[in-house]
């Protein structure tokens, strides 16, 4: 689960890591009494959506006056902010955080995560912070400096001592980037981060380090166990058919190909999305129902694969084990009366029950193509789509 640059802030800032302060804003109306707070004479209007690479979209502007900052407010808050992260429809601005702007003399990039590789904790720094990160990850790795932290000793101050000299930091500010480590350590290891980044981590002109862009990621299958992470979460960020199967219970992930695929076993799945490429098409997702899914929890799962306009064919690729055949063929059969389909639906159905799963689908009236192999079944589904994709243009 992803949270708003604000929400990261406030979080750093609980754990002692500072921040430059600022006010969130929702209506333009709300601007003169919020904006009271601040001290500086100059701002930053920040637009928050959940994408990094906002401030070369033109999500982040620097006003000099409060009437320029009340301008790109009015601006920002409203507009749609294409990135590289949010794909070409972009994404709603619906709040600003609007904060007092640093001033700069220098920005880093510092972030925090687990290394799967050498099973420890990583500390990534870089004295190329800023916009251009990703550029200076792929072009001049060498100037990316890690330092790992042994989970079982954790965080020591000379972590910060070696990361202080990878970033050619003066000895002053030694003693804020240990309590800045520390606090990005802690905040992790206490919420059940998977990331902590802040980007840039700025040196000021007053000789002090500070955070002011901030992202955190926590691990939503530890969510549970933090119902105060769990408020910041904001649907309006998320696709509404992940939010939708998240309610039942269902592993889906949008993707953007045509070929809707409904897959009981996570292996399976994935078995199922490869031999789709390998036959020339595109998943349209990534679906898991579970080994033991309800009639219900079928008809949802169709449901949403039917609510992509992407979609062009429909694989039904199951195997029942735990998960019987004829409660698939009943979920399908109920969700495609209630949704009309019109697009091709290829099954390859198997395993227990298979004689009633098969009998259902035949007695059901709609045209579902039966296949008897994952192979059969996978080649069907990318010519029936293509050809479907055509007439419907
Ligand atoms: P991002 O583009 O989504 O990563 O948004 P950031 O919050 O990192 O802002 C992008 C860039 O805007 C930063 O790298 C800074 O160069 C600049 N910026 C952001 N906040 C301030 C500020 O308070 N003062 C100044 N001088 N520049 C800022
Ligand atoms: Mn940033």
């Amino acid at each position: 689960m992803n949270i708003h640059e604000y929400q990261a802030k406030n979080l750093l800032k609980s754990f002692g890591v500072s921040v430059n302060e600022g006010v969130v804003i929702e209506k333009i109306s709300d601007f003169e009494r919020k904006i009271g707070t601040l001290r500086s004479g100059s701002y930053v209007v920040k637009a928050q959506v959940h994408s990094g690479g906002r401030g070369k979209a033109g999500g982040v502007k620097f006003a000099k006056t409060k009437a320029d900052a009340l301008e790109h407010a009015k601006n920002i808050l409203g507009m749609t902010l294409v990135t590289p992260q949010t794909g070409p429809q972009g994404k709603l601005v619906q709040k600003i955080l609007v904060t007092e702007a640093a001033d700069i003399a220098k920005e880093y990039y510092l972030s925090f995560l687990i290394d799967r590789g050498t099973c420890k904790y990583v500390y990534i720094g870089s004295t190329e912070g800023g916009v251009e990160i990703e550029k200076v990850a792929e072009e001049t790795p060498d100037k990316i400096a890690k330092i790992f932290v042994d989970p079982v000793g954790g965080f020591k101050a000379y972590h910060a001592v070696d990361m202080a000299r990878a970033l050619k930091l003066d000895d002053t500010v030694v003693k804020e980037l240990i309590s800045i480590m520390k606090g990005m350590y802690d905040l992790f290891t206490q919420k059940d981060a998977s990331l902590v980044e802040i980007n840039p981590l700025i040196m000021t002109k007053e000789g002090h380090l500070m955070a002011i862009d901030a992202k955190v990621g926590f691990d939503g299958n530890a969510l549970y166990r933090h119902p105060d992470i769990l408020e910041l979460r904001d649907l309006n960020e998320e696709d509404p058919n992940e939010v939708q199967a998240s309610k039942f219970d269902l592993s889906y992930i949008k993707l953007d190909g045509t070929i809707g695929c409904l897959v009981n076993g996570a292996g399976l799945a994935m078995a199922t999305m490869d031999i789709v490429k390998f036959y020339g098409g595109g998943p349209a997702n990534f679906l898991d129902v579970g080994g033991s899914a309800s009639t219900e929890k079928v008809t949802e799962a169709f449901k949403i694969i039917l609510s992509d306009p992407n979609v062009k064919g429909i694989l039904v690729n199951i195997f029942g084990g735990i998960m019987k055949c004829d409660i698939i063929a009943t979920g399908i059969v109920e969700a495609s009366k209630a949704l009309g389909v019109k697009v091709p639906i290829v099954a390859r159905l198997d395993g227990t029950n298979i004689e009633q799963g098969k009998r259902i689908l035949a007695e059901s009236e709609l045209k579902i193509i039966p296949a008897s192999s994952m192979k059969e079944a996978a080649e069907r589904v990318v010519k029936e789509a293509s050809a479907h994709g055509h007439s419907s243009r």
